[in-house]
């Protein structure tokens, strides 16, 4: 169960674009770039749209076998906890074990007090290599993070010892997350988490953290670059050391819940895997459903009138739809298209409008997160949009995999 240095995030809200997503994929492989596919859905997801786990299995499957893949991929339950970890036992082989919700919960006394012990041997200036001016940590520091993390981390390694009884081969992939909270975890913290995930016996082979900056829902980073690509950097350094500490996997990598379509950190994320030779796990499935809105409003006619729908819906249901995501979106609504104006573009309109091209004059990023958030809206229309889907599959496969290969995978992993 190899899931190799790199690995994608792939997976669609429909379970239409498999076959175009592993394109991508394929196209990485002809530069000699070797990318493991992960097709991945949360259970917030399966709720909104009604999919089950089994139909992103039966998704992979498929496409896997339309297009001969002979490499490994994996089937992600992104984003479980042990109340709903039992639906996805049978068909997922990867498990992202969110546990954010525990962040912060006082740890036990006794074992906080364990925990500061043991990793004594750390306080005062550590030094670790790639990290020039090295990291300084206090015994008081080591207590705080044992009470903001000990317990989240006690509570993955329960969700881990649920799967692993379950699955006794062994043969799936923890991901433990920690990215859907409000504040970053800082290098330091990220050693500590690694020390404690490794003390619970989780075999972590990709760690999700929060990093700095906000990461909205399919719309570039925003905060301070520089500090991101240091603290970037920081991590890598301290993966690399608690795996030759803690007796973690070799291959632990990071793994960066983008939200999708961080356009301006992939540069610096490129330089600091060239410099520390190191894997990287990146999760940025969501987007391809605008893909296919892009791809449906460019096939013209009633494929453009769907997508126009869609709009209108959405528009119309604003709370509702952005509620869920209120922490990951930032739409400012006065400024969002009437759906009259938006009835008025025709196909190029329509599409400049959404594709994410921030040099383009008509991309509109309100226009965008609405849209991106409104994937209940045309799993509503439900028969009306899949056969728009199936109708103009040719368009919108194009769509969904020059997306993939050209704004990800090339500035991430070859640039
Ligand atoms: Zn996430």
């Amino acid at each position: 169960m190899d899931l190799g240095k790199y690995s994608f995030g792939v997976g669609d809200r429909f379970g239409h674009q498999g076959a175009a997503q592993l394109n991508a994929i394929i196209q990485a492989q002809a530069q000699n770039v070797n990318i493991t596919p992960v097709w991945n859905k949360s259970h917030r997801e399966h709720t909104i749209i009604k999919t089950v786990p089994a139909d992103v299995r039966a998704e992979a499957d498929a496409a896997v076998k339309a297009l001969g893949w002979d490499k490994a991929y994996f089937v992600d339950a992104d984003h479980i906890g042990l109340k709903n970890v039992d639906m996805f036992i049978d068909s997922s082989d990867f498990f992202t074990l969110d546990v954010a919700d525990f962040i912060g919960q006082p740890a036990d006394e006794n074992d906080k007090k364990a925990f500061v012990y043991k990793y004594q041997r750390y306080v005062g200036l550590l030094n670790v290599a790639g990290i020039d001016e090295g990291l300084s940590i206090t015994t008081e520091q080591i207590g705080k993070i044992a009470d903001k993390f000990l317990t989240a981390v006690k509570a993955a390694g329960k969700i881990y010892r649920h799967i692993a009884a379950a699955k006794p081969q062994g043969d799936f992939i923890t991901e433990v997350s920690m990215d859907e909270t409000d504040q970053p975890q800082s290098p330091v913290e990220m050693l500590f988490i690694l020390a404690a995930i490794a003390d619970e016996g989780i075999p972590g082979r990709t760690i999700a953290p929060k990093f700095t900056g906000r990461f909205n829902k399919g719309v570039d980073y925003v905060g301070d670059v520089s500090r991101f690509s240091r603290e970037f950097e920081e991590d890598l350094a301290v993966i690399d050391f608690a795996v030759a500490e803690f007796g973690l996997p070799q291959s632990l990598k990071l793994s960066i819940h983008s939200g999708s379509d961080k356009f301006s950190i992939y540069k610096p994320i490129n330089a600091a895997l060239k410099k520390f030779d190191a894997g990287l796990h990146i999760k940025t499935a969501g987007t391809t459903w605008l893909e296919e809105l892009i791809g449906l409003a460019s096939a013209g006619g009633d494929g453009l009138k769907t997508a126009k729908k869609v709009y209108r819906l959405a528009l119309s249901r604003f709370d509702e739809l952005c509620g869920p995501y209120a922490t990951v979106i930032d739409i400012n609504k006065d400024a969002l298209p009437t759906p009259e104006k938006v009835d008025g573009w025709d196909s190029e309109e329509f599409a400049n409008t959404l594709r994410h091209n921030q040099s383009c004059e008509s991309y509109d990023h309100n226009f965008r997160q609405l849209l991106h958030v409104g994937y209940k809206i045309a799993a509503e229309m439900d028969a009306e949009y899949l056969d728009a889907l199936e109708k103009h599959k040719d368009v919108i496969a194009q769509n969904v995999t020059e997306n993939i290969y050209e704004r990800h995978i090339k500035p991430i992993f070859i640039a």
